[in-house]
Parts: structure tokens; sequence; C-alpha cells
């Protein structure tokens, strides 16, 4: 059932200290695939033949053992993309999001860390969900401006 080629994703979900089935393998290829950050939706639509519960369940499963992230793309819509190897979620690690109004996908900016904060006595950060709106490289300078 498992194929050599699915060897690098049974090392990433035991680095995470998740229980490789063939369908965790399935699933954690399909979202390594996508160009952009994707969301549950997009990932039901690949997976048409996997129970909608499992992929429900194994998104849970995937961002409570750190293997993904989550952030609010701004259009109200809820994403995930997988994390950088070693990546903890900490909140020192945490990077800005982008949002291209016009294909409406959405992508992550590793090399951009969000800044720190000096926050009031008392006060900590536990999330910053920052995005970036614009135009990405594959819509380049569209010839109306939105609104
Ligand atoms: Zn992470
Ligand atoms: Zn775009
Ligand atoms: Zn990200």
């Amino acid at each position: 059932m498992l194929s050599q080629m699915n060897e690098y994703y049974l090392k990433i979900l035991n680095e995470r200290n998740i229980k490789a089935t063939a369908i965790r393998i399935l699933i954690l290829k399909t979202m390594s695939g996508f160009d952009a950050a994707f969301s549950l939706s997009d990932l039901e639509i690949a997976l048409d033949s996997v129970d909608k519960s499992t992929i429900s369940r194994t998104i849970h499963l995937f961002h409570e053992h750190q293997l993904i992230h989550s952030f609010e793309d701004g259009s109200g819509s809820v994403k995930y993309s997988v994390c950088s190897r070693g990546c903890t979620c900490s909140v020192d690690e945490l990077h800005a999001h982008f949002y291209c109004n016009y294909c409406k996908k959405a992508f992550c900016l590793e090399n951009i860390a969000v800044p720190a904060f000096s926050l009031s006595e008392g006060m900590a950060v536990e999330s910053v969900n920052l995005v970036i709106k614009g135009y990405c490289g594959k819509c380049r300078k569209p010839k109306h401006k939105l609104k």
C-alpha cells in the first residue's frame, strides 16, 4: 500500500507524533500539493472519495500536532497551510500571509515575521493575524482597481 514515494510523508507524520495511516498520508500529500493555502472545502473537493468527517478530523489532528497552521485570510474564510519542518507554531515563529484580491488565493509569507509588539502590562500575544492584500504574481497588476 505504501510506496517509496510516501516515505517522506511517513517521516513527517512520525516527526509530529502522528500515527501514520494510508488516509493520513494521502491527506498530507494532497495538502502539500496545493500551490496556495487551502480551506476545508478545497480539501473536500480534492479528496472527493474521502469521507468529509475523516477530512475534518484529520485537519484537527494535524493542527493539534503543529503539522499545519491556520489563519483567517481576511475574506472571512479560514485557510490552512502545511508548516515548515521543525515549526512549533510558537508566537515568535508567526509569519504574515498574503491574500490576492483577484484570484482569492492566500499564501504564507514565511520570511516576513510578524513584528514584536509591546503590550500593556498583563497582556500577552497568543496569535496574530497579519494579512497583506493585493495582487499576486499570477494576476499581476489588474486593469481595473477593485472598488
Ligand atoms: Zn507551524
Ligand atoms: Zn492572484
Ligand atoms: Zn502560513
